[in-house]
């Protein structure tokens, strides 16, 4: 096992209800900034259930912050704070909302241009605001974890950034408002949560058994819970089953010490930056066609992952990471999310730009190894057409 720091500090409040705890988390004498999405929180009854806990508190809100949040939207929210003495934020909403409120947390307090923050992928954050989450998609892991991924529309590019500061200090998951999620959102979250687990366990194998293990059990924990969320949306087991998964997916504790390897996010980001496709769709295109490419150099992980995840035990070697790929595939796909770039309108045209997006954002050595350099990455997509 590789040496690592494990320190995790989001009180998570989960369960039924508990939207009115947040009385007791947000600090008496807070200025609240409450932010939220394109408008489910205020339909579904969270925003109100949120403002009834809050009574008493002085409150603005901002809404508008769209799916793969803009930069010039969280600029807004920033302009806002400064000028109305707010002392703490919450976000309201799934991953995009809470990756905003990160930025928009880290921005607050950063002297410099904001966009160093996002270039710098988060070195230059030396403080940011405080604030709390209630989280209505399980999906990102964002609700307890300090990374945020910002999309600025003017230069094109969608990248990430990760600062200690930049952990919620309280998140609120109550399954039951989950039920009111379109089952795109549902079948994506389950995606997006299966390759953030991929990303930590499909690597060049250390000895960690503890991390293998857990990162294979929530593996097959999404293989079943997928298709029972969109069968029966209000069975609050399954839904708070998945919104603990999600959780843990990317919470820091599978990934402590053990190579991690993001490509597969770092190259669907730029798909997103391209045509704004919905980032689990652009995972469930680039991980069949990657786990494919990197064959060799994943071998004994690719194997493993074919016997305790997916119960493969029979035929030679290749036979068995083929029957693994395909099993991934058509996960996916019967999630009702297609693999293929094709079905997303991207073309060879289209991967010109994306690689050459890939170098421009110094993505240029990608994988446990770093050694997937953009040729690598246009091989990749290119096997995804
Ligand atoms: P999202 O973009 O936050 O939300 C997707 C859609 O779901 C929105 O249209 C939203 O509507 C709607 N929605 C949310 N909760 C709902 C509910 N309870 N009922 C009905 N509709 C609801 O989706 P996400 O998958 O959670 O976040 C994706 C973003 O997170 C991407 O930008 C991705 O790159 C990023 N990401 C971050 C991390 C991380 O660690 N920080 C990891 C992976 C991905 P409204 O806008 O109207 O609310
Ligand atoms: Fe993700």
């Amino acid at each position: 096992m590789n040496n690592f720091d494990f320190h995790n500090p989001t009180h998570i409040l989960f369960g039924k209800g508990r939207i009115a705890d947040l009385d007791a988390r947000v600090p008496a004498d807070a200025k609240v900034l409450i932010l939220y999405g394109g408008g489910s929180a205020e339909r579904t009854g969270v925003l109100a259930q949120v403002r009834a806990a809050l009574t008493g508190r002085k409150l603005i809100e901002f809404g508008g912050i769209e799916p793969n949040p803009r930069f010039a939207t969280a600029l807004k929210a920033v302009e806002l704070i400064r000028d109305n003495g707010i002392t703490f934020l919450l976000a309201v909403g799934g991953g995009s909302v809470i990756d905003a409120t990160k930025f928009i947390a880290a921005a607050v307090r950063h002297d410099g241009d904001p966009w160093e923050i996002l270039t710098s992928q988060g070195a230059v954050v030396a403080d940011a605001m405080p604030f709390g989450t209630v989280l209505t998609l399980p999906a990102t892991g964002s609700e307890m974890n300090p990374g945020s991924v910002i999309t600025n529309a003017e230069k094109g590019a969608k990248l990430a950034f990760l600062s200690p500061h930049c952990y919620p200090a309280f998140s609120i998951l109550d399954p039951e408002v989950t039920y009111s999620l379109p089952p795109r959102q549902i079948s994506n979250g389950v995606a997006d949560a299966f390759v953030h687990v991929i990303e930590q366990y499909l690597t060049y194998p250390v000895a960690a058994p503890v991390q293998d293990g857990f990162a294979e059990t929530l593996l097959r924990t999404l293989i079943d819970l997928g298709p029972k969320a969109l069968a029966t949306p209000q069975d609050y087991d399954t839904r708070a089953a998945l919104m603990w998964t999600a959780t843990q997916a990317l919470n820091g504790l599978i990934g402590a010490g053990v190579p991690q390897d993001w490509s597969s996010h770092m190259i669907g980001h730029e798909i997103t930056a391209l045509n704004d496709t919905d980032h689990a769709r652009t995972l469930a295109v680039v991980l069949p066609a990657l786990m494919n490419d990197q064959r060799e150099a994943k071998r004994a992980k690719l194997l493993q992952y074919a016997r305790n995840v997916w119960d493969i035990r029979e035929g030679s070697e290749e036979e068995r990471i083929d029957a693994a790929i395909a099993a991934t595939r058509g996960f996916f796909e019967s999630l009702g999310i297609k693999t293929r770039l094709g079905d997303y309108a991207v073309g060879t045209p289209e991967i010109d730009i994306i690689v050459s997006a890939l170098s421009d954002h110094g993505l240029t050595a990608l994988g446990e190894h770093r050694s997937i350099a953009p040729s690598d990455a246009r091989r990749i997509l290119e096997a995804a057409l």
